[in-house]
């Protein structure tokens, strides 16, 4: 999709304020400092558009992004951020959960994973929550520029493995800094939407 009109609409806790406008749904989901808000970015062709997290777990609010009038961008607030304390950290789940398993709208999530490393114990819970309610996910390794490309297949296998994986989801190594992977993931959003 050619982007040039993208709105934030809403930064929303509750469900009387997810937006009414009917358009699908595309969450992103992933660990503080993932590269979320990179890849929105690139997504949308903005350098700074989607906050980058200068203060990591600090947004506690579903973000929904309005996207040429035809999709919305749900930016979740990231997890595994230790200093957020537990009475947070339930107000979040709850926040997470109420979303993900009762919106209508919603077509899919990307979930971010560090390219670099194994997946946290984080990643797998999110990843197997979304697996559980039959959610489509595209999983996308971030910082993909920085690992050697002849090492990006051992990475994937390392990453799959760790999720426990499934085969009805997809996979795709992502860079911010180079863009590899955008076309891949817009098509992936643009096949969810036609859902
Ligand atoms: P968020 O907290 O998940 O929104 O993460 P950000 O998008 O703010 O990124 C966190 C840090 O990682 C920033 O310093 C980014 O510049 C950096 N970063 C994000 N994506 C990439 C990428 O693809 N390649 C590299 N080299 N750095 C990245």
């Amino acid at each position: 999709m050619e982007v040039h009109n993208v709105e934030l609409q809403i930064s929303a806790v509750q469900p009387e304020q997810y937006p009414d406008q009917g358009y699908p749904e595309i969450a992103m989901v992933g660990r503080s400092n993932v590269g979320k808000s990179s890849l929105t970015n690139v997504l949308i062709n903005r350098k700074s558009y989607a906050r980058t997290s200068s203060q990591p777990g600090k947004t506690q609010t579903l973000n929904f992004y309005r996207v040429e009038d035809q999709v919305f961008f749900v930016d979740v607030p990231g997890y595994g951020y230790a200093k957020v304390s537990q009475k947070e950290r339930e107000k979040w789940g709850q926040m997470i959960e109420t979303y993900l398993t009762t919106r209508k709208p919603l077509k899919g999530v990307i979930s971010l994973i560090d390219a670099r490393h194994e997946p946290t114990e984080d990643d797998v819970s999110m990843y197997q929550y979304l697996s559980y309610y039959k959610i489509p996910v595209l999983v996308v390794a971030t910082k993909s520029d920085k690992i050697a490309r002849g090492k990006w297949n051992k990475q994937e296998s390392i990453i799959k493995k760790k999720l426990g994986f499934n085969q009805r989801d997809q996979f795709q190594m992502f860079s911010a800094q180079t863009k590899s992977g955008k076309e891949e993931i817009w098509k992936w959003i643009e096949d969810r939407m036609g859902d």
